[in-house]
């Protein structure tokens, strides 16, 4: 009888497998079925020369249904497996569970991408496994080219023309050779980017890059990569991503546009959903790839952990190894059908090839070691003749034949158009943005604080409002299209949720209240004084310090009762009292109209009940320093409605010392300008 054959999977032992049982079973004695999620299959090997442009993108992935005769190909997720009544299950054009029913089963599905495994990658670094990584990293590298040519700020040209690339095995070795070549080797186009301005650094957190090849070879690799400009950190961990670079665990901080993540995987969604026993992530086999208990189904490759009988160990995830699995698995599958004895999984390693770089790479093959030029070829040779189709081995043949002499494409095609929300992770201290850059985003604050910068100039700059949870900022210079006038530094660690220009465009402009509430904001934060330069004078030359009152009641504890505030309040004729911590340090105020939410709290109505001052008052209070200039503490109140504000001791020392009210700050204001117009000379009448 007929017999339906599904593997889920078409990378390296997926493909390998289903062209192993064709070459072996007649369409009339089995259907082959492959899901594969997308319709062709990766060729991970090159996809470090995708991002350099030695490669096209397109050669590196060969369309399964090209390399696979008589074999039904589908383009679809699997998305569940019961083994006991033999059914994949796969979601359908209509969006609905299908299933299929099989005789044998085979998951080789590979692993997937962790990025967050370090704080901020997820955001902020680029991955490095699918065609779509590869080509939105060679496009993010020429733009960061593009840009430096044309940015006259130091500090900002160095971090566009600083590539980090996180973990220094072979895949985070490969593409950091190919940055390197790419960016060295194409400065030669740009007049105003020098050698000295690139830099590519690997941060690898062993004490030795490729920790699988020989002490000789690595050494060679190191030397090879640093004399090219590479900068290699050892026993360096990565401890968090954000937008501005790479913080190390050991406090050093990267300042990079571009961090590529190369470590880190973990299991397919798929695979994690099953209850076959695992180990790390992956399916335990027996020795002959079938799952225990369930003699037809059977897993290999990156996804499973098979035990190499050559040395007893579990095999390494590697393509080399998924392949000699396939065609194992594949023999084995047959001799189940025929009732035949199937065979443990033995294979010897042919070697470790790794590209540097600058044409050198190191080749260890049967104990033969390489480095150099000639590796260089070596690598390139077996490479070609794996490529799984004979189109492509013609392809990248060429494409290689032509980088040899021509320089690499510099055209940047942007991968995404499409502007997108996103979220952004920042360590205390970095600039959100600074002032001069261009408005790209509009931010939103989840979590911490972020300072508000004026600069008086480049190198001066002063904190003029803190924005907290939910408060917004970057809407003004992208409504007016220009850059931003202020710069927006983290008070604390924040997490802000992004949106890209174009989005943030289409929803202001259909969404009523929110366009409302930008405008709103626009105009609060607009400078009041600009019109008026006396003002803004008078108001930049005094300190809150100097115009502060004493606070009219004392500030009370946080233990205090609402009864206590309110009595304090009456006697003193206070209308604002502060709370303070244990070191005195203002942690909530409340005015006569808080009071009044007492009413809600049901504690209220019994009359036993003290309601603790913490449940009504207002906490992370808008305040100012005493040295801090009344115009900032005036933009403090004006953003915020209010019309006075608590006055603290300094930036460092939060305890409360006074407060300041809007009404003596406009007496203040009028009668030194108006002091200032009597001392100017008249103006002399022709
Ligand atoms: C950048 C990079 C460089 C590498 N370089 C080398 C190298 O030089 N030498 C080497 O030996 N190895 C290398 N590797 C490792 C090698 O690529 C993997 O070991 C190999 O791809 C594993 O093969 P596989 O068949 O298990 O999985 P894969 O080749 O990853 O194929 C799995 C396939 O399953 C599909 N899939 C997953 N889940 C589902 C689902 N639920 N439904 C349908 N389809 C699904 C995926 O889309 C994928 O196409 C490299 C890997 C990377 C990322």
């Amino acid at each position: 009888m007929k017999k339906r054959i599904v593997i889920v999977g078409g990378g390296f032992g997926g493909v390998k497998c289903a062209r192993a049982l064709r070459k072996h079973l007649t369409p009339d004695q089995a259907d082959i079925v492959v899901f594969n999620r997308e319709n062709h299959m990766v060729f991970h090997p090159l996809l470090a020369e995708v991002v350099s442009g030695s490669v096209q993108a397109k050669d590196v992935a060969a369309p399964i249904r090209q390399l696979l005769s008589h074999v039904q190909c589908r383009s679809q997720d699997v998305t569940n497996i019961d083994p006991d009544t033999k059914k994949v299950f796969y979601e359908a054009f209509d969006m609905k569970p299908h299933s299929m029913e099989y005789d044998h089963l085979v998951l080789c599905c590979g692993n997937i991408v962790n990025l967050s495994l370090i704080e901020g990658m997820d955001d902020h670094a680029f991955p490095l496994k699918t065609v779509g990584d590869a080509f939105k990293l060679q496009s993010q590298i020429i733009e960061q080219m593009e840009e430096a040519e044309v940015c006259d700020c130091g500090e900002r040209r160095k971090a566009l023309l600083t590539f980090v690339v996180v973990g220094g095995g072979f895949s985070g070795v490969e593409v950091a050779g190919e940055i390197n070549d790419l960016v060295r080797d194409s400065i030669r186009f740009y007049t105003n980017i020098h050698e000295s301005d690139i830099k590519v650094i690997i941060v690898h957190s062993h004490k030795q890059l490729l920790p699988e090849i020989s002490e000789h070879l690595r050494v060679f690799a190191q030397e090879r990569m640093e004399k090219a400009g590479v900068t290699i950190m050892l026993n360096a961990s990565a401890k968090m991503a954000t937008p501005e670079g790479l913080h190390l665990k050991d406090g050093t901080f990267i300042r990079a546009n571009t961090v590529v993540c190369t470590i880190g995987t973990t299991t397919q969604p798929l695979i994690e959903k099953l209850s076959f026993k695992k180990e790390h992530g992956r399916l335990v086999t027996e020795t002959d790839m079938s799952l225990p208990g369930y003699p037809n189904v059977w897993a290999f490759g990156d996804c499973a952990a098979v035990i190499n009988a050559q040395d007893g160990k579990v095999s390494p995830p590697l393509a080399q190894f998924s392949e000699r699995q396939g065609a194992q698995a594949a023999k084995n599958i047959i001799a189940r059908m025929n009732n035949q004895p199937t065979l443990p999984f033995k294979y010897e390693m042919q070697g470790v090839l790794c590209a540097i770089g600058g044409r050198d790479a190191v080749a260890d093959i049967r104990g033969i070691r390489l480095s150099g030029l000639l590796a260089w070829f070596v690598w390139r040779g077996i490479y070609l003749l794996k490529l799984p189709s004979f189109t492509q081995q013609v392809k990248v043949g060429i494409e290689w034949g032509l980088d040899l002499m021509f320089p690499r494409p510099l055209a940047h095609l942007k991968a995404d158009q499409t502007t997108r929300i996103t979220r952004s992770r920042y360590a205390e201290g970095d600039f959100v943005f600074k002032r001069g850059e261009p408005a790209t985003e509009f931010y939103i604050v989840e979590e911490g604080e972020v300072e508000v910068i004026q600069h008086e100039s480049d190198n001066h700059g002063e904190t003029i409002a803190v924005m907290g949870k939910g408060e917004f900022f970057g809407e003004s210079s992208l409504l007016d299209r220009r850059t931003h006038n202020h710069s927006i530094r983290c008070k604390t660690a924040v997490t802000c949720t992004v949106f890209g220009r174009h989005i943030f465009t289409q929803v202001s402009a259909a969404l009523m209240p929110l366009r409302t509430a930008l405008a709103k904001a626009s105009r609060n934060r607009s400078s009041i004084w600009k019109e008026i330069p006396d003002v803004k004078d008078v108001l930049e030359l005094a300190t809150a310090g100097s115009l502060m009152e004493p606070l009219l009641m004392a500030p009370v504890n946080t233990s205090a009762s609402v009864e206590t505030v309110c009595q304090g309040m009456d006697a003193h004729g206070a209308d604002l009292c502060c709370v303070v911590d244990e070191q005195q340090h203002l942690v909530g105020v409340i005015t006569r109209s808080d009071l009044l939410r007492v009413i809600d709290k049901p504690a209220f109505a019994d009359p036993d009940v003290d309601v603790p001052v913490t449940e009504i008052m207002v906490l992370k209070p808008v305040f100012a320093a005493q040295e801090c200039t009344l115009a900032a503490a005036v933009a403090l109140m004006r953003d915020h409605d209010l019309k006075q504000i608590p006055i603290v001791d300094s930036k460092d020392n939060k305890t409360p010392r006074g407060r300041l009210n809007i009404e003596k700050v406009v007496v203040y204001m009028l009668k030194e300008s108006m002091q200032r117009k009597q001392k100017q000379p008249s103006a002399v009448a022709h």
